[in-house]
């Protein structure tokens, strides 16, 4: 495995990997780079988008870099947890081919300008309660997308508007990429993966299983007949008030899974997403579901 600390390392490294892909041309999609974008602290989610691009691709990058542009002032950004030899051992024993690991420096150098801003599906659920976050997003990505040069790049359902917004900004640039997008990875208990869970004291732990069986109440809600999502919302929100009395609730909402625009009555297929926001943790959480299905 290689560790690439600098761009120009990155691009050495992919050039010689494409010749290499080139040389076997194989019609199979090992011929195909794979790109994990993420933020360390890897656990079985990260893992799960990683296997699927060893199994889809000749060649697999992983990045690992806390982004400081998608934190707000008064996020986490200092205290995400950072275990990088970790991170990197799991890479290893993941069969990543590249891992790559830059400086703030690096990817934001003195005089550094550009903003990658997408509308529309940035404007709510996160958007409205990190403004900025997905600018911060959109433009790491899109310099990731650009040093690495990957075929195909691999998001969690986790983090679904995340991978709508991204859907959206390479579509809108025409960047050469396909997007994958990968089912969220759940704990025992239901509760989704995420480095977050580790500030999570057992208080808290143990109340914020409640975000994924409040989403299944949804489903269940919805697949029995209601089709009335301010009656979903407000399901869902009784649920997490009942069992989750140390979360605020950001946001419940009942979204078209393309526009993630509300929808109010509930036709076919929809996104149900939450956000609630403990006192050490902020978590979200999100069940598509498909009446057709
Ligand atoms: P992060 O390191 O949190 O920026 O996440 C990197 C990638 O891993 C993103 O595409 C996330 O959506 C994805 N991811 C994070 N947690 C999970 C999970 N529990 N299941 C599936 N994918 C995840």
């Amino acid at each position: 495995m290689i560790k690439a600390t600098t761009i120009e390392q990155v691009r050495e490294a992919i050039s010689q990997a494409r010749e290499k892909l080139r040389q076997t041309n194989q019609q199979d999609g090992s011929n195909l780079i794979g790109f994990v974008p993420t933020m360390g602290a890897l656990h079985a989610g990260h893992f799960s988008l990683i296997d699927t691009a060893r199994r889809e691709c000749g060649f697999v990058v992983v990045s690992i870099f806390v982004n400081p542009t998608q934190f707000g002032p008064n996020e986490d950004y200092e205290r995400y947890p950072r275990p990088l030899e970790q991170d990197l051992a799991g890479c290893e024993s993941h069969g990543v081919d590249l891992v790559f690991v830059p400086t703030v420096e690096q990817m934001y150098p003195a005089g550094f300008s550009t903003t990658v801003r997408v509308s529309g599906v940035t404007e709510m659920m996160e958007g409205q309660f990190r403004p900025g976050h997905f600018d911060g997003v959109c433009t790491v990505v899109a310099k990731l997308f650009s040093i690495v040069g990957a075929d195909v790049a691999y998001f969690g359902a986790k983090d679904y508007q995340q991978a709508v917004v991204i859907k959206r900004m390479v579509a809108d640039l025409n960047l050469p990429i396909r997007i994958v997008v990968c089912p969220t990875v759940r704990e025992k208990d239901g509760l989704a993966m995420s480095s977050r869970n580790t500030y999570l004291n057992k208080h808290e732990r143990a109340q914020a299983v409640s975000l994924y069986e409040s989403l299944q109440l949804a489903e269940q809600l919805i697949r029995n007949g209601q089709r009335n999502a301010k009656e979903i919302i407000r399901a869902v929100r009784r649920h997490l008030a009942e069992h989750a009395p140390l979360g605020k609730i950001d946001y419940v909402a009942v979204v078209d899974p393309e526009s993630l625009q509300p929808v109010d009555e509930i036709k076919d297929d929809v996104v149900v997403a939450l956000a609630v926001r403990f006192p050490s943790a902020r978590l979200i959480d999100n069940i598509r579901v498909d009446v057709k299905s």
